[in-house]
């Protein structure tokens, strides 16, 4: 995003200089309001651009600081209710994950069974997994598989621990295959309005890198 400009002096003590420039302000004003840099950003369909860059299960994710996750959330009760969307974080904010469980699932209803896959960038972190492990504790009609693309800090100890304790708590834990990615592309991304849908283009690395986590996953929760 293109820095701010100092706004010319002259414009304080009355109308600005022409209202075309007034209005011009307010119109980025507004914008900047919109999208405060550290927030939470819920929306249904992710933009191409993102899902490009976030998802792809590199093995260093340098520059991939955010949690981008996509959720479908299926309620059984009398009748059976699904809903999907998608959740992002920014690394100074609460995570994903943390403000799935915050907004869009405050409270389980006892009497009502919830299967909820979610589709994460990267593996959570320790909190973020710990809250998890407590959750599927706590509730035990919730059902919970992760999807993830890349496992993050997986060669620490204390990560390692923190997987485990969710495995244990009855999460299914999954690295997505190339299978998976399309899935994602085909439900979770915005497609360009008026346009056929562009099929999903699998990176080069995508089953070796996939290949890759799977193996580090499976020694991590043997
Ligand atoms: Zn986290």
């Amino acid at each position: 995003m293109a820095e701010k400009q100092e706004e010319p002096s002259n414009t304080q003590n009355g109308e600005p200089d022409n209202a075309e420039e007034g209005e011009e302000k307010k119109k980025k004003k507004v914008k900047r309001e919109d999208l405060p840099p550290f927030e939470i950003v819920t929306g249904e369909r992710l933009p191409a651009i993102f899902f490009k860059f976030q998802f792809r299960n590199v093995e260093y994710s340098s520059g991939r600081n955010k949690t981008f996750l996509c959720y479908v959330v299926e309620t059984q009760g009398k009748e059976s209710v699904t809903s999907r969307g998608y959740l992002e974080d920014e690394h100074a904010a609460a995570h994903a994950e943390i403000a799935f469980f915050n907004t869009i699932l405050p409270k389980c209803e006892s009497s009502l069974r919830y299967n909820i896959t979610w589709y994460v960038s990267s593996s959570p972190c320790v909190t973020c997994a710990d809250r998890i492990t407590e959750t599927l504790r706590k509730n035990k009609n919730l059902r919970l598989t992760i999807m993830v693309g890349r496992l993050f800090m997986w060669e620490e100890p204390e990560m390692q621990a923190a997987l485990k304790k969710m495995k244990a708590a009855g999460c299914k834990l999954r690295i997505m295959k190339p299978q998976d990615f399309e899935y994602v592309w085909q439900n979770f991304v915005e497609q360009e309005e008026g346009q056929e849908a562009k099929s999903f283009v699998p990176w080069e690395d995508i089953q070796e890198n996939f290949q890759y986590y799977e193996e580090k996953l499976a020694e991590i929760l043997h």
